[in-house]
Formats: structure tokens, C-alpha cells, sequence
């Protein structure tokens, strides 16, 4: 592709992704395909001669539009968000026009020294403890996904408790994990990959709001210490993904202290209200923590992938995941005054994504930034508040910020039909999970650009479609 040409087709992509983003709402939030049918209108063998670029747009239209979920649509209201916005599309774009590859701070020293400042002014935005600071003993790097961060930190955990003997001679050994039946499955996931094993992943209860238990923690890890294991890991969530459960740091902290288990925090989603003051009571008690972390691709407007993970000690990180082969020897990394994020995480190689969580943040500014999670909590606050005061439905767990766990009165079986008829109406996209053995609805708001209208019309619709189903209905809404 000449320059010539790389310009004349870049202009039409952009112009087609603008106008994708001006009409996400007259599509079907849901994809409304059957298994299959994408690869149904792919050609069996790739082409033999190169195709004109005209051709290949064509077919996004055709082929690939009819397959997507609309994640960018202001009704989806499904899972968690992973919320985008222009400028960090122009910034993954850029990112995709140098074609960097930061696993050094040699291979491009400003994908490292970006994003060791983002990092840092993450920490300043959500006024995370200062030890989280490049400038302090830790510090932040961008992973892809909250699922990589813990997993690291995980691994950190495990050579800090085995002495690094884990990493010299395998065997993990008793080492013990905790989590709540609310912690994301990504950490059971940590634990299977880790070495650690599923049977020594401990379950602590949780109380009514579906918080950890500290008094019950302290038992279990007792417990397991008398039982001859090494307590080594417990995971605290901030705004779990069923219940939007916010475990209570402080308390949970002063044990893992107490008891030298390492302290991780996930706020995969919750994270970001930390930008506005009001909310910052959610990290209460982080100053315990020894890694933590949030994804800027679920609630700050930047697309996927970019998870902030922050730890307290770089060392303790460093020293479990480094390995230096001869041919990635250089003067640099020798003098120990550079930063090589590769020492940071799973795979060697990694993108520029430091260059989209600039430009979101410089676009938008803080108040930006602050503005637009205020205005989701807002409306998910509205929302509960419809469905405190409706007679047919009930919350499901306490609301604390922008996810509405709630159901309808009548049962798993009209809860799973009224879910099922709205996703397949195409209006708008809501998943589920299960609260207490009941079949419960997530309403998760925070898409960019879901404003108060658009989850007015997701009530609307999920009442008509409650009462049709109710009345033993037929026919259409
Ligand atoms: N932690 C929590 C609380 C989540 O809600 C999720 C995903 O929704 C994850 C972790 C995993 O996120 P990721 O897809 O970034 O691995």
C-alpha cells in the first residue's frame, strides 16, 4: 500500500468508524446471527491475488456489521462495559501507525516513559496511596486485562512467600489463596495457571451486602496456618462483578498485615469513581494493599485492552517475573536507571497503549472525566430508585455506584424469558448472574454516551415486556 493510497483509505475508515458511531443506535444491540453465519459468507480459501481495499470495506459492511455486538451503543447495559471514546481511538490508532514493540525502555524509551507517567498521574487522579508512585518503592504498568494484572500478582505473591524457590524449583507447594464466591473468576483462573492448585483456594463468607467477612478470613487463615499451609494471597474486590460488593479494605488489610499475606484489589470496574472525591470512600483502607488495580477499558473511556495495575513494591514484582537472554543485553537496562516493562508481565512483547490513556486524558481533563462518572452513577441511581418504588421488581443487592442488580418477582423462569425477549429485541442488551440461588438482572451503566433517556427507555421496556410476559401474553409488545 503506497503513502498515496494508505491516505485515501485511512480517510474513508475514519469517515466509515464516524459514521458507525453516529448510527450504533439504529442496529440491534445484540448480534442477532446464528452460530455460523458469519462464516458462512467468508470465502473457504484465503484469496490468491491481493483484492482492492474498496472490496475489503464492502465487506465489513456485508460480512462482519451483521456479527457485531454493539458494545458502543448507549443501550448495552450487558456485563461490564468496555467503554471507548474518539480520542482514544485516534490514540490506538497512532499507536498502530508507529508500530512500536516497548518490551524495552531501549526499543522506544517514550512507549516506557508515557506510560510510567500515566501511571503515575493515575495515581494523582484517583488519589491511590503514594507507594503505588514510580518515584516511591512501586509502581504502575499497563496490562491488558485485569486477568494478566492479578495473575502477576499472584506470581509475585508466590515467590515473596516461597523464598523464590517456587521459580528455581517448581512445586508451589501449600500455599493457600482467598476469595469470596463474588471474586471474578479470572482469580480462580490465577490460581489453576500459578501452580497453586483449586484446592487450596479458599472461599470466605460474605455478609449481606455480599462483602468479605474480615472475622471470617482472620478464622480460615488461622485455620489453614495450624493445618501446616502458607496463607499467601487474598484478593479484596472493589465493586465484585455479580453484586457490585465493595469488600472492606481496612479491615481485610490490618490482617493481611498482621499475617504477611500479600494484599491485591481488584476495581476491574469500580476503580474509576475514584476520579470524583465523593467516591473515594471505596478505597478506604487501600494503603494496605500490595497490588491493586482497574481497567481504563471498562469505565474511562478507553478502549480495550488497557487495565492499570499499580503494586507497592517493583522489587517483589521485578525479581518474580525477570529473565534476561543474552540477546536482550543492552547498555541501558545494564545501568539499572530504565524502566523495562517486559520484567513486568507475562509476555515479552507490548504495544504503545500508553498513547490512548494520554490522549483520553488530555481530552477530556479530570472534571471530563469526572463529569462523565458522575452522570452514570446518577443514572444508575434513578434506576434503582424506579425499581424500589415498583411493585413487580425488586434489587437484588445494594446499588453503591452504576450496577443495578434486580429482578422481577416472579421467578427465575419470567426473569430468564424477560431477559431473553429484550436481547432479542434488539433494543437493548442486559445479562444476568445469580443472587442468592435467584436468576438476578444486571443493569450496568456506563457506556460513553448512555444518558438518562436511554435507561428511561430500558425501564419502559422492561416493564411492558414484564407485564406482557405476566399477563401469559402472545404476539408483540
Ligand atoms: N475483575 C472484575 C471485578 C471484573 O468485573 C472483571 C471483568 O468484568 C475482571 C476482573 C476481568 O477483567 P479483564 O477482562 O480485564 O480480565
Amino acid at each position: 500500500m503506497t503513502p498515496q493510497e494508505f491516505r485515501q483509505y485511512g480517510y474513508a475508515l475514519i469517515d466509515w468508524i464516524a459514521d458507525y458511531h453516529q448510527r450504533v443506535e439504529s442496529f440491534p444491540v445484540l448480534s442477532q446471527v446464528q452460530p455460523g453465519d458469519i462464516r458462512a459468507m467468508l470465502p473457504t480459501s484465503p484469496p490468491q491475488h491481493g483484492e482492492p481495499f474498496d472490496a475489503i470495506l464492502a465487506d465489513v459492511d456485508r460480512v462482519i456489521l451483521p456479527g457485531v455486538t454493539h458494545w458502543q451503543s448507549p443501550n448495552f447495559f450487558a456485563y461490564f462495559p468496555a467503554n471507548a471514546s474518539g480520542p482514544a481511538i485516534l490514540g490506538e490508532l497512532l499507536s498502530a501507525g508507529l508500530g512500536v514493540q516497548g518490551m524495552l525502555w531501549l526499543t522506544s524509551p517514550a512507549c516506557t516513559e508515557l506510560e510510567t507517567h500515566m501511571m503515575d498521574w493515575l495515581v494523582e487522579m484517583l488519589a491511590l496511596p503514594e507507594k503505588f508512585k514510580s518515584t516511591s518503592t512501586g509502581g504502575g504498568v499497563i496490562q491488558d486485562s485485569a486477568s494478566s494484572a492479578t495473575l502477576c500478582a499472584l506470581l509475585a505473591a508466590r515467590e515473596r512467600a516461597t523464598h523464590f524457590q517456587t521459580n528455581r524449583s517448581g512445586g508451589a507447594g501449600h500455599l493457600t489463596v482467598y476469595i469470596t464466591s463474588q471474586t471474578h473468576s479470572s482469580v480462580e483462573k490465577a490460581v489453576m495457571i500459578a501452580g497453586i492448585g483449586r484446592d487450596n483456594l479458599r472461599m470466605i463468607d460474605v455478609d449481606e451486602s455480599y462483602a468479605m467477612r474480615p472475622e471470617a478470613l482472620a478464622e480460615q487463615i488461622a485455620c489453614d496456618r495450624a493445618a501446616g499451609c502458607i496463607p499467601t494471597f487474598v484478593c479484596a474486590t472493589v465493586g465484585t462483578t455479580s453484586s457490585n460488593a465493595i469488600d472492606p479494605l481496612r479491615r481485610i488489610g490490618e490482617i493481611c498485615q498482621r499475617e504477611r499475606v500479600w494484599m491485591h484489589v481488584d476495581a476491574a470496574m469500580s476503580g474509576a469513581a475514584a476520579l470524583c472525591p465523593e467516591f473515594r470512600w471505596i478505597h478506604d483502607g487501600l494503603e494496605f494493599a500490595d497490588s491493586y488495580c482497574f481497567n481504563p477499558h471498562k469505565w474511562m473511556f478507553t478502549n480495550f485492552d488497557c487495565d492499570a495495575f499499580f503494586v507497592a513494591d517493583r522489587k517483589a514484582l521485578i525479581d518474580a517475573l525477570s529473565i534476561l537472554p543474552e540477546y536482550l543485553r543492552n547498555a541501558a537496562t545494564q545501568t539499572g536507571a530504565v524502566i523495562d516493562y517486559r520484567d513486568w508481565q507475562i509476555p515479552l512483547g507490548r504495544r504503545f497503549r500508553a498513547l490512548k490513556l494520554w490522549f483520553v486524558i488530555r481530552h477530556y481533563g479530570v472534571e471530563g472525566l469526572q463529569f462523565h462518572v458522575r452522570e452514570h452513577v446518577r443514572i444508575a441511581q434513578q434506576f434503582a430508585e424506579w425499581v424500589r418504588e415498583s411493585a413487580d421488581f425488586e434489587l437484588a443487592a445494594p446499588a453503591p455506584l452504576n450496577l443495578v442488580c434486580f429482578r422481577h418477582k416472579g421467578g427465575d423462569a419470567v426473569n430468564q424469558q424477560l431477559m431473553d425477549r429484550l436481547n432479542r429485541s434488539g433494543d437493548l442488551f442486559l445479562t444476568h448472574t445469580r443472587l442468592d440461588g435467584k436468576l438476578t438482572l444486571r443493569m450496568s451503566i456506563g457506556q460513553t454516551h448512555t444518558q438518562l433517556k436511554h435507561v428511561q427507555r430500558a425501564w419502559e421496556r422492561i416493564q411492558a415486556e414484564a407485564q406482557w410476559l405476566t399477563k401469559g401474553g402472545s404476539g408483540s409488545v
